[in-house]
């Protein structure tokens, strides 16, 4: 390809909203451009990246055996009723209506729709199990857009489904999708984690999501310093702590004036924060009420609101009012375990279950109760509510963990029956019965994939593209557009590697100075540049490696070798 013929707008200028290196970059060397909140453009070069991208995809799956299709990307609000999906989902799924009035949503993900197409088709243990996947357009009306292709609106994804008669088969499947997407996230030369997962609003059992390391990334990590641990900050494991010595205080109500933190308490009676209860408030959101939620957690310990989230099967937890708090009988700073208001539900860290000699709030402003025993609650109100800190022990190996963070790009779900069974699709087993189906979901951001590349490599002059991710290998630079000799060289050079099968474009541009084009090569990232410039009269070019930034002078007689073993 040759850069004259070639529509890459790049530009100097960084756009206002853009914070990410990968926002700004993609735009500013013309990969994207936007065409309005979370909706982007591909340009010639981002269109080849994604491309690229999509087919290791491709290639890997069908490598393993499930099949590509494509669904419709409208689809009828029905589907979503059905599944009781359609409440839900809320106002991250965007419906439309057609001209006849029928209800339509733009897909968000596709299980309802899958289920739908194998539902009466595949009515047979014998045509089990099946791997249906598409790379297909996705819409989310997520409320804070952002960080260009990571965060978008419209994105591209690869959704797959699995149908199995059995758990263990499903399992089996499970593992192969795990295997199938380390070749994928390897292949594109990415440093990545696998960790485990919270389910979310997919439901079902085990999860696993894979994540590219970099510090940009919107997820915490938890890993373990000996062993292969790692999970997602909201499903995240450890051993319950070992805390400091007690004080033995008196039982019963002790007032304690101003002392609405934890520090203020356990500063006045003189005992360790890890001797006091700590409450969360907060306000729980369900399909259609709205509750008060408590959640009680040792005092120097943090609450991990998914966790306490999915403690009490809330939709979604949310920042509380004083006047609600007042309102449903709570007095802020002095919330406890006993005799709570019986309109509040609230749930106990685990770690706090049979726990002596506790201080926690006597629901009374200003006073504490001391020497409470954690005990006689019932199983169901303790929960594993806790953030994992840095430095806490591994459950695996007993090693230390600490924090990374990182880039969802994939998600793989055991999901079970839970969609088959609402939707009805069923199947007979071996001995004749009709059964739902048993499913696995996956799901590979494609398009976010361009971006978490871009954040684990570049640096100040823009991006460094990966072997597999490059528009281009080579970018050959023309030092002086209307030189005829280095135009001559650059073109042989230019179509020998073309003959070779190396991705090569020609920056043959007349009016651009020799530095323009550089910062060009720089900004757009491909791996290599060959110069042809004024050494050109003692034989040599120059080849530069974007990565490393060294450059060497290379015989012309050598420099198609010389690239072909890079
Ligand atoms: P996140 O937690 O980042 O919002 P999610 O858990 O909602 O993602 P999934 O439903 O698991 O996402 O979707 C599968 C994959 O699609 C994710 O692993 C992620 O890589 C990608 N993805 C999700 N939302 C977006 C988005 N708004 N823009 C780009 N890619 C996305
Ligand atoms: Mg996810």
């Amino acid at each position: 390809m040759k850069f004259s013929k070639l529509f890459i707008p790049t530009t100097k200028e960084t756009p206002s909203d853009a914070t990410l290196p990968s926002h700004q970059f993609l735009l500013r060397a013309g990969f994207i451009s936007t065409s309005g909140s979370g909706l982007y453009n591909y340009l010639p070069l981002g269109k080849i990246v994604l491309d690229k991208i999509r087919n290791v995809v491709k290639e890997e799956l069908d490598n393993s055996g499930a099949h590509e299709v494509q669904l419709s990307f409208v689809t009828p609000i029905e589907f979503w009723e059905n599944s009781g999906r359609a409440s839900k989902m809320g106002l991250e799924m965007l419906r439309i209506k057609d001209r006849k009035n029928n209800g339509f949503v733009l897909s968000p993900t596709n299980e309802e729709a899958m289920v739908e197409l194998v539902k009466n088709r595949v009515t047979s243990y014998k045509d089990l199990p099946l791997n249906l996947y598409q790379i297909n357009t996705k819409f989310r009306d997520e409320a804070r857009p952002r960080f260009g292709l990571m965060r978008g609106r419209e994105f591209l994804m690869k959704d797959g489904y699995s149908f199995h008669s059995d758990v263990e088969d499903m399992r089996r499947e499970f593992h192969l999708m795990e295997e199938t997407y380390k070749k994928i996230f390897a292949r594109l030369g990415l440093d990545f984690r696998i960790v485990d997962a919270d389910s979310g609003a997919i439901g079902g059992t085990g999860s696993k999501e894979f994540h590219v390391l970099a510090d940009s990334g919107e997820d915490t990590i938890v890993v373990c310093d000996s062993c292969n641990y790692g999970a997602n900050i909201e499903a995240a494991k450890r051993v319950p702590r070992q805390i400091g010595e007690k004080q033995t205080l008196q039982s019963g109500k002790v007032h304690t004036p101003d002392t609405k933190t934890i520090e203020e308490l356990s500063a006045f009676l003189q005992i360790l924060p890890s001797q006091t209860i700590k409450a969360v408030i907060k306000k729980a959101i369900y399909e259609d009420v709205t509750k008060v939620a408590v959640f009680f957690v040792r005092g120097d310990d943090e609450l991990e609101e998914t966790k306490a989230c999915n403690s009490i099967n809330a939709l979604e937890l949310v920042d509380i009012s004083e006047d609600a708090i007042v309102e449903a009988g709570l007095v802020a700073g002095y919330v406890g375990i006993k005799e709570l208001p019986s309109n509040v539900i609230f749930k106990i860290d685990s770690e706090l279950k049979d726990e002596n000699d506790m201080v926690c709030g006597a629901n009374e402003a200003h006073y504490h109760l001391a020497g409470i025993d954690v005990c006689c609650m019932g199983d169901d109100v303790y929960f594993d509510l806790i953030a994992v800190k840095e430095g806490d022990i591994c459950e695996c190996c007993g090693g230390k963990l600490s924090y990374t963070k990182g880039i969802e790009v994939g998600h793989i779900f055991q999901l079970g029956d839970k969609y088959s069974k609402a939707l009805g699709a069923n199947f007979l087993d071996n001995n004749g019965k009709s059964k739902p189906f048993e499913m696995g979901t996956y799901g590979i951001g494609v398009s976010r994939l361009i971006a978490a590349t871009i954040e684990q490599s570049h640096d100040e002059k823009g991006c460094i593209w990966t072997k597999e991710t490059a528009p281009f290998f080579v970018d050959i630079i023309i030092s002086n557009g209307k030189n005829e000799e280095e135009l001559e060289a650059g073109t042989k050079i230019y179509e020998e590697l073309k003959s070779a099968g190396i991705e090569v474009v020609l920056d043959d541009r007349v009016k651009e100075r020799f530095g323009f084009k550089m910062g060009d090569f720089e900004l757009i990232g491909f791996p290599y540049a060959v110069v042809v410039g004024k050494k050109l009269q003692e034989g040599l070019v120059e080849l530069v490696n974007r990565k490393t930034g060294e450059n060497e002078d290379i015989a012309l007689s050598d420099i198609v070798e010389a690239i072909k073993t890079k």
